[in-house]
């Protein structure tokens, strides 16, 4: 088999099992003579595939019974807009941590639905850190705080979730959904693109608190409106059937793992490894705050800011069957992301040729 370890920030490596079982199932799934692709979404096949999607989600992550799961498309960006159209409604104001380029994006378009406020922000440090939030920071009047809980291009991860009182923490969970145990009730609404710990891309996951839906206005467009997709539970339309098909398979690769608490430990020790590997190394290093550094994406420079060595050692990666490091055009150098689909064994190649690289030319 020629397939590599992909570092991709995503569309990223789906798990091999889960691939192998819907390569086994693709041209017949369970005997209903078609593949998922081409089954009715209101076929018996497919509506037990999306519920049975719904409850292994909802048991991984403890997911209480006053939040909802929709399966929605339009990616984590979509979001960006359809959280403040739901959301922004009462008061119209909301308060924002300032993360990165993502955060970015979605206070944009926040912006057009209210009033802004940035409660604290790293970017005086280029982002390399998270910024310290406390409850006496969040306006009480905010309709809801946002949080990009990690920040895939810069490679940092959120860690203290303020306690806000009864303002509603709103997170863009996409770059570290499954990756670790966290708790679902300190949140009123949590979403992600599928394409980096889920599944393929064309689905995006919400996880929203019951009291969060019903507040958007008339004349709110129907498909963008949360009570449109809890009232139908996900099927108003066609929705992205094979991806969420693929995130059934995912979802049941991760509890046969024994669920998120064995997920977490493994992705400590492949972060472990790769951080060791760059906090040791005399040619590369990781510019994150050690208490943020973020254990799915791990962004890292050459010490000297070479971008010749940084340039030959991401083809010379690529030789090894190791791709796409290179790190995202706006912070530079390279970037591993290590989601929840990457072996141990990748990261442990990618750690023995950093350090055959730097032994070849320091
Ligand atoms: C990838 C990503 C996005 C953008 O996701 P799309 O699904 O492409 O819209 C937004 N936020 C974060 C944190 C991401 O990692």
């Amino acid at each position: 088999m020629d397939r590599v370890y992909n570092f991709s920030a995503g569309p990223s490596m789906l798990p091999l099992p889960v691939l192998e079982k819907a390569q086994k199932e693709l041209l017949n799934y369970q005997g209903s003579g078609m593949s998922v692709m081409e089954l009715s979404h209101r076929s018996t096949f497919f509506t037990e595939i999306i519920a049975e999607a719904e409850n292994l989600l909802r048991q991984l992550m403890s997911i209480p019974d006053n939040y909802n799961v929709l399966f929605l498309q339009g990616g984590a960006s979509q979001q960006f807009a359809m959280v403040p159209m739901n959301v922004l409604t009462k008061n119209r104001k909301v308060d924002f941590v300032h993360t990165g380029s993502w955060s970015k994006k979605a206070m944009a378009e926040a912006k057009k639905f209210g009033e802004v406020r940035v409660i604290a922000s790293s970017e005086d440090k280029n982002f390399t850190y998270i910024p310290s939030v406390t409850s006496n920071m969040i306006d009480p009047k905010a309709d809801y705080v946002h949080i990009t809980m990690n920040n895939t291009i810069e490679g940092t991860v959120f860690r203290d979730i303020p306690d806000a009182g009864n303002v509603p923490i709103v997170t863009d969970m996409s770059s570290s959904i499954l990756s670790e145990d966290i708790d679902v009730s300190k949140f009123g609404l949590i979403y992600a693109g599928a394409q980096k710990n889920i599944g393929p891309a064309g689905l995006t996951v919400v996880i929203i608190r019951e009291d969060l839906i019903g507040n958007a206005p008339a004349h709110t467009p129907t498909m963008l409106n949360y009570e449109t997709h809890r009232d139908s539970e996900s099927l108003y339309n066609t929705p992205p059937t094979f991806a969420i098909y693929m995130a059934k398979l995912v979802f049941e690769w991760i509890r046969d793992l024994g669920g998120l608490k064995v997920m977490e430990e493994i992705n400590r020790e492949k972060a472990a490894l790769l951080y060791q590997c760059l906090d040791e190394s005399k040619l590369f290093t990781s510019p994150i705050d050690r208490k943020d550094r973020s254990l799915m994406n791990v962004p890292f420079v050459s010490v000297n800011g070479d971008k010749d060595i940084e340039a030959k050692f991401i083809k010379a990666a690529q030789g090894e069957g190791l791709e796409t490091l290179k790190g995202h055009r706006s912070v530079g150098g390279m970037r591993a992301s290590i989601y929840n689909a990457m072996p141990k064994e990748g990261v442990e190649k990618l750690v023995a040729f950093i350090n055959k690289f730097e032994k070849d030319y320091v």
